[in-house]
């Protein structure tokens, strides 16, 4: 039964979804404020025209991630091989023809989620019938009242909570909400230079009716140094009856029209794979520079700048607030593995004191 302790997840990420489900089995009241219209953050798996998963987020894991595959396990989610298999393509230069090469076998290819990525945010929700979730409810401000902390949202709800978990990018954070009182100097300085993982970045895809690439003995994979796109990779589903590309376009491309950067991806991939490409059932792309991920554009020195920092692992407002999020994991920060780990450290700190 829950208790009457109330504890506030900011942010329906896999790191918000994973804390609630850690927390709920327990005796906490739980309550998650996700500022979009959906659950599952840098977790979007759209379906195309013939229901094939197409993920213009998270898609790939492996056996290093032990805490992703524990947790998959515990659903009883199913995982895949991505499929490498057949003739490779990598452009070096615009005006040399693309070599072709083959990948030989990995001892520990990459999985993907049977599915979608998305089952992992459904399944969790499904165990989350306790939990009370409000969505387009953007937090802006968090208050230190002593005995309790109010959060507003943008819209100017209220609610009042005894811990508040932030399950969101830490630049968002330092950009995005007010403390009152301010959180100290340090953590304030910290925030806005914490590296948020893939924000800028553009994933594509596109579904067929049939793996014709297969057929010719293409895998899919892709790596260029001239066109619009600059990775590919099959992405036929787990029972092989859906098929399809996904990958990444050259984040410089962002401010073109979706119209013209799909008319590139296909001008180049006819070149390269054929005119069968032209036959596509539906096409797809998502500019990660949303507000839900980015707070604006970020000076970054090196990749993962920050991430895991010690400040992000203190509690605030006299330990009544806290980080999760995959960029305070220190350890797989950025990636699936570190949303998880980080809901897992903060479940336990949680529970330990409450
Ligand atoms: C294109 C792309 C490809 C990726 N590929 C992979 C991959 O192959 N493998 C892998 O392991 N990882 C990959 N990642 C990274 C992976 O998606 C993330 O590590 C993970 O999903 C982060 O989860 P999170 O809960 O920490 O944060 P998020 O998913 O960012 O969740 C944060 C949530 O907070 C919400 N929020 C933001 N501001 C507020 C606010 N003010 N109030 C309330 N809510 C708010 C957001 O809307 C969001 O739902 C990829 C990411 C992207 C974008």
């Amino acid at each position: 039964m829950p208790s009457n302790k109330r504890i506030f997840i900011i942010g329906g990420g896999l790191s918000g979804l994973t804390l609630a489900y850690l927390l709920s089995t327990s005796k906490y009241s739980v309550t998650i404020l996700e500022a979009s219209r959906r659950l599952g953050g840098r977790i979007q798996t759209k379906r195309g025209k013939l229901e094939t998963p197409l993920e213009l987020g998270a898609t790939w894991f492996s056996d290093i991630h032990q805490n992703l595959l524990a947790l998959l396990d515990e659903l009883g989610i199913n995982r895949f091989f991505q499929f490498s298999k057949g003739i490779s393509l990598f452009q070096t230069k615009s005006f040399e023809p693309a070599q072709s090469f083959y990948v030989p076998e990995s001892e520990s290819p990459s999985y993907r989620i049977a599915g979608g990525t998305q089952n992992i945010i459904k399944t969790l929700l499904k165990k989350l019938d306790d939990v009370e979730i409000h969505l387009n409810a953007s937090v802006s401000q968090v208050k230190d009242l002593g005995s309790e902390i109010l959060i507003e949202t943008k819209d100017g709800k209220k609610w009042s909570a005894d811990k508040v978990v932030l399950c969101m990018p830490p630049h968002l954070v330092g950009v995005k909400i007010s403390f009152l009182p301010d959180l100290p100097k340090d953590i304030c300085q910290l925030l806005p230079t914490v590296h948020t993982w893939m924000a800028g970045s553009v994933k594509f895809v596109l579904e067929y009716e049939k793996a014709f690439w297969r057929e010719n003995g293409y895998s899919g994979m892709l790596y260029s140094h001239v066109g619009i796109v600059t990775e590919m990779y099959d992405h036929t589903n787990v029972e092989e009856s859906k098929f399809g590309f996904t990958g990444f376009l050259n984040s410089g491309i962002s401010s073109y029209s979706q119209g013209v950067r799909k008319e590139l991806v296909l001008k180049q991939l006819a070149s390269l794979l054929g005119n069968q490409i032209l036959n596509f059932i539906a096409y797809d792309d998502k500019v990660w520079t949303d507000e839900y991920i980015s707070g604006g554009p970020q000076i970054i020195q090196r990749p993962h700048q920050n991430n895991g920092h010690p400040l992000l692992q203190e509690s605030y407002m006299n330990g009544k607030l806290y980080f999760s999020g995959t960029e305070t994991a220190t350890q797989f920060e950025g990636y699936m593995e570190g949303a998880i780990i980080s809901a897992i450290n903060v479940a336990e700190k949680i529970k330990s004191i409450v």
